[in-house]
């Protein structure tokens, strides 16, 4: 080990430098307290504290980079760790998936009309005069009493009823 090499591994082990003033060597028994006096002498610099060690303080603009690599965050405090979070994400999707949308078409295979046919959802009739009209609403109240029928003789599908008019 070089006597470079050494000075720099006694400084970086011994002393700290403060964070508000490049001249300040601390000793880390000591920083606590210098943090808390420096800070006030330097309210300007606008310095935040890391959540996971007070000793930690730096820019705001740097504290988002460090306290996704801070040394002091434990494994168990993961939500402000930004990286983490499209991981999280995609989790809940394929427990979706796997529960609740076994049955049901893919969709990039979704054909609305397809849909709009097999799903109580009121359609509207463009371009359709007043008799076409009464005969389209005939046609569309059957089909709900049809989806009515349906849902009462299977429990718990009762949500259904409520989009009906
Ligand atoms: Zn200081
Ligand atoms: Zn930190």
């Amino acid at each position: 080990m070089s006597a470079l090499e050494k000075k720099t591994q006694e400084v970086l082990l011994n002393w700290v430098k403060c964070p508000f003033d490049e001249d300040h060597r601390i000793l880390p028994t000591r920083l606590v307290i210098h943090l808390n006096r420096c800070a006030r002498n330097h309210s300007g610099l606008k310095m935040v504290r890391c959540p996971f060690d007070i000793t930690h303080v730096l820019k705001v603009n740097e504290m988002e980079g460090h306290v996704a690599i801070c040394p002091s965050r434990k494994k168990d405090e993961m939500p402000i760790c930004f990286e983490e979070l499209p991981e999280l994400k995609r989790q809940q999707q394929v427990e979706t998936s796997d529960t609740t949308w076994d049955d049901e078409p893919v969709v990039a295979t979704y054909d609305p009309q397809l849909y709009c046919a097999a799903n109580p959802v009121v359609r509207m009739l463009r371009g359709a005069n007043a008799t076409e009209r009464h005969q389209f609403r005939e046609q569309e109240r059957a089909r709900f009493r049809a989806f009515r029928e349906a849902a009462e003789a299977a429990p718990g599908k009762e949500d259904k009823k409520k989009e009906e008019k």
